[in-house]
């Protein structure tokens, strides 16, 4: 790896300072595109997450069966968006911003399994490998019933291949539960800031945890390694994988359903603001990209990060993408964000996403908190760190002028805006856990 020339790098991007300073900053992209002009640049089409959703249905009947929470939404796993307008005077208060338009908190924090947006991906791509091996071998086919997979023999199929993947926590748990459930045998090698209770949870689900004391680069390096020794072993690459991002990017498409059902509308009088809070990139990367063949560009997508993490800012805005680490610029990617612990972003999301991402912004671990307390306040909807990261951007949307003027984006449009914010986790947080993040919001 070539070594990062730290005092080029500032004086060629500024910001790059900031960041290295943890000053919370945000960076609206001056080479965003039109979605049509951007959209070929993904690799990935309308098509292939129209494929995933597809597959997705298929395996409704089993989930039922395998886990019964989820029959209420006849095996499909998918969150609520609920206003939260106590939420929204309040950070208009907190921020002395006024805010137009209606805000939305997206509830991927409450969704079955894994109460996290991890639910999406890391489940949709076990769910991929089980189909195309159960399909190679002859038992079974895309117009059965897949129920007929919540079965001994089924079980005894898969207990002959190995999953491994790399975690700060969440990935973990939505691979590990469901590789379990189908009956692999399930590697999850969890980084330094996992938290103990996804450790627990997961062996009691029979699932091998290993733990490193290092971060989530290490982590992942680990399972790789793992996987590389044994050709039954499918590896889960949160760097790289296209089936990940699929799986997320498929929330996009059935939130356009869920917008028109609640009488939401989205166009150009009507723009729609979504903020994502961003680890590696697979989740924001591939929901932005449902979001973006859904709603084209009457939507505006934010990326959240801790400012000890800001790896997918500083990756996008230097250009670098993956060739550059917050490490290398001297950041520890220490933060209470346990979700968003990335110090790397993903080559592949940052280059296929650059130009249909409107900005990126970072946050300190405190504000998070502190948000996390104001929300349990206000709407009494209790998440974990990560998934506040979200909530601010509509403050630095807002703010800038620039932008609102760049985008067409004048009063009277803003004033009919939906901000949704994109709650990524905390929904399985235990009671005890989470009256310490609560002791850790001040001054609301
Ligand atoms: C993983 C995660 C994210 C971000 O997803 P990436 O794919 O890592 O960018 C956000 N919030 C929470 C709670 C997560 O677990």
């Amino acid at each position: 790896m070539t070594q990062i020339n730290i005092e080029k790098l500032i004086a060629d991007y500024p910001l790059v300072q900031k960041l290295i300073d943890l000053k919370q900053v945000a960076w609206f992209n001056p080479s965003v595109t039109t979605t049509e002009a951007g959209l070929p640049y993904v690799g990935l089409t309308l098509e292939d997450v129209k494929d995933a959703q597809a597959r997705l249905s298929r395996f409704a009947p089993y989930l039922m069966e395998a886990f019964p929470e989820t029959q209420v939404m006849q095996g499909i796993i998918e969150s609520e968006a609920v206003a939260i307008p106590e939420m929204q005077a309040a950070l208009a208060a907190r921020y002395q911003t006024p805010l137009t338009g209606k805000m939305y908190l997206k509830k991927d924090s409450h969704l079955p399994i894994s109460g996290s947006i991890k639910a999406r991906g890391g489940i949709y791509e076990v769910l991929t490998h089980a189909e195309k091996l159960a399909l190679e071998a002859g038992l079974l086919s895309t117009g059965d019933d897949y129920a007929v997979l919540f079965s001994d023999k089924f079980r005894q199929f898969f207990s002959q291949y190995r999953i491994a993947v790399g975690s700060t926590g969440n990935l973990g748990m939505s691979i590990g539960i469901m590789s379990a459930k189908l009956g692999f045998s399930v590697s999850v090698h969890m980084s330094a800031d996992a938290r103990q209770w996804k450790k627990d949870k997961l062996r009691s689900h029979g699932v091998n945890v290993v733990e490193y004391e290092q971060d989530y680069s290490i982590a992942v390096e680990q399972g790789r390694k793992e996987a590389e020794k044994d050709p039954s072993c499918f590896f889960i690459d949160d760097e790289n994988s296209s089936t990940l991002f699929l799986g997320y990017a498929v929330a996009g498409l059935r939130l356009k359903t869920q917008f028109a059902e609640k009488g939401i509308t989205v166009d150009e009088q009507h723009p729609l603001f979504v903020y994502l809070p961003c680890g590696v990139g697979g989740g924001p990367g591939g929901v932005a990209f449902g979001l973006k063949l859904a709603f084209g560009d009457a939507v505006h997508c934010f990326f959240a990060e801790p400012t000890h993490s800001p790896c997918m800012l500083l990756g996008v805005h230097t250009g670098l993408h993956d060739a550059i680490s917050v490490q290398e610029i001297g950041i520890d990617n220490i933060t209470a964000a346990d979700g968003l612990a990335v110090g790397r972003a993903s080559g592949f999301v940052g280059r296929a996403m650059e130009r249909l991402i409107d900005g990126y912004y970072t946050i300190d671990d405190a504000e998070m908190y502190n948000l996390l307390g104001l929300l349990n306040q206000t709407e009494a909807i209790r998440l974990e760190p990560s998934a506040l990261a979200g909530m601010p951007g509509c403050v630095h949307v807002t703010r800038n002028q620039a932008y609102l003027q760049a985008e067409s984006l004048a009063p009277e449009r803003m004033a009919n805006a939906t901000h949704l914010v994109w709650a990524t986790g905390g929904g399985m947080v235990p009671e005890d856990e989470m009256q310490k993040y609560l002791s850790q919001a001040k001054g609301n």
